[in-house]
């Protein structure tokens, strides 16, 4: 599909996101031909640049540098969009201070940014049920839902698009999943780093905030969501919807890494969690009875995010009566490699009856050549092509907010070494997914 004549404005132009990975996916999305040149890119901010400066400080070259235009402060931003060319469209992105995004929404409205616009919003979105409903209210004096796109960059992960395809598209996955034959879910989010630079903003968040509110209830709604209806944003959301309403979280337990008090721009009697873990249930007639668990951390020795599906053991054993069988896994892994591996029994040839566990594996690199888009790229070109999908809707956000706000703030985590997975307090049986060795080689 080609995209309508666009302008791109990003507010934050001189900030770290902007740098790092918006200004990186417009130029792939122009080396790919999905943007042509007829598109142009306005960055803005409170900093001083001209334009020269401005595709000097971002490093541009030709052919797309002239793409590229700045504008200092908001007075005269619509005015400036509108002397670059005549377009069909003006995206704006607010790669800013969260604090300001109600307050810029406003800005944006009175200098003539209307019905042509689509305003992308970076997360953090609100910091609680309040602050996010707040936000909603403001942006909608403004503008209207199908405007607004918010941003779960997980989202725009293939591996994450895939597991509607995985679940709904294959019909040996669709009988087995409800509560009569998965045991467990469990979804771990690691990552390697700590806080690094992001310290401050790290602090007042963390990790709950951080990763689960957002990142990890869309995942976990994703997986065990009805089928919509059709493919339709409004259609995935309504199911998306049914499970945040039915998701209740039973136990969370948080815990800080060593060292972490000590870290730049971290207050040294800080309390911020930067792991937490969580049992959930979904009271629904698929999934009641299942239980569901969570852990996300920082500094944890590996970055690694993976869904472990556990199923039930199959009702009687015929074979090696004296063997523990181990139940059948499915094991999708989002990152750092994105693959999917089954895990099932077979017979060890040569034997009589004796059993091992053997894998199906699938792993997207070395199946698929060639690009696998980043996510920011996913998103701006549906951003462009006013595909909502993978954008979250302000009911999700705010029910999302709802469920997770009794666990913000918990306070007096427990320690655990950095570089190390922290010890579970849950009862959960976690898969050992070092027994795996990745499907991609
Ligand atoms: P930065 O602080 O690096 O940049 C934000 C930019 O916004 C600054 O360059 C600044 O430009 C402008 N700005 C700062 N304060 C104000 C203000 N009070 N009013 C108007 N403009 C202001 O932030 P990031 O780029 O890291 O993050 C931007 C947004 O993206 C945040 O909401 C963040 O949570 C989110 N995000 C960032 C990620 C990342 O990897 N960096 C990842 C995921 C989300 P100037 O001084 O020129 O006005």
């Amino acid at each position: 599909m080609s995209i309508r004549k666009s302008a791109i404005v990003i507010m934050g132009a001189s900030g770290d996101l902007a740098h790092r990975k918006l200004i990186p996916a417009i130029v792939k999305l122009y080396e790919e031909g999905i943007i042509e040149k007829n598109c142009s890119v306005l960055g803005n901010g409170r900093s001083e640049f001209s334009d020269e400066t401005f595709r000097d400080k971002i490093g541009l070259t030709a052919p797309y540098r002239n793409m590229f235009h700045y504008h200092q402060g908001m007075e005269g931003l619509y005015d400036k969009v509108l002397s670059m060319g005549k377009f069909d469209q003006i995206i704006v992105f607010m790669a800013l201070p969260p604090r300001v995004y109600g307050s810029t929404a406003e800005q944006l409205h009175k200098q003539g940014f209307r019905d042509n616009v689509r305003l992308i919003i970076e997360k953090p979105f609100g910091t609680d049920l309040k602050t996010a409903r707040e936000l909603n209210i403001k942006l909608k004096q403004y503008y209207s839902e199908k405007q607004i796109y918010r941003i779960d960059h997980y989202l725009a992960k293939e591996s994450i698009q895939n597991i509607l395809v995985f679940r709904f598209a294959n019909n040996i996955f669709y009988p087995v999943w409800n509560n009569g034959f998965i045991e467990s879910i469990q979804i771990s989010a690691f990552e390697e780093l700590g806080v690094e630079s992001r310290g401050d903003y790290f602090d007042s968040s963390g990790i709950i905030r951080d990763m689960i509110q957002n990142h990890l209830f869309q995942l976990l709604a994703l997986l065990t969501m009805e089928a919509p209806v059709s493919l339709k944003p409004e259609e995935i959301r309504l199911q998306k919807m049914a499970i945040l309403k039915a998701l209740e979280i039973k136990e969370c337990k948080i815990k800080q890494y060593e060292g972490y008090q000590k870290e730049p721009k971290i207050p040294s009697d800080s309390e911020t969690e930067t792991y937490a873990e969580m049992k959930l249930e979904i009271n629904n007639f698929r999934w009641t009875g299942v239980p569901i668990y969570i852990r996300t951390g920082k500094a944890v020795g590996e970055k690694m995010t993976t869904i472990a599906i556990t199923l039930k053991k199959v009702p009687r054993l015929l074979f090696n009566e004296n063997d523990e069988l181990e139940k059948n896994k499915i094991l999708i892994q989002i990152q750092p490699d994105s693959s999917i591996i089954i895990d099932h029994s077979t017979k060890i040839p040569g034997t009589d009856r004796d059993i091992t566990t053997t894998d199906m594996d699938f792993c997207y690199s070395s199946s698929y050549e060639g690009n696998v888009p980043e996510a920011y790229q996913k998103l701006l070109h549906d951003a462009l092509k006013g595909d909502q999908t993978l954008f979250v809707s302000a009911e999700e956000t705010e029910l999302s907010w709802e469920k997770i706000e009794p666990f913000l703030d918990m306070g007096n985590p427990g320690l655990y070494r950095r570089g190390r997975i922290p010890q579970s307090d849950l009862d959960a049986d976690w898969v050992d997914m070092s027994k795996y060795s990745s499907a991609c080689h």
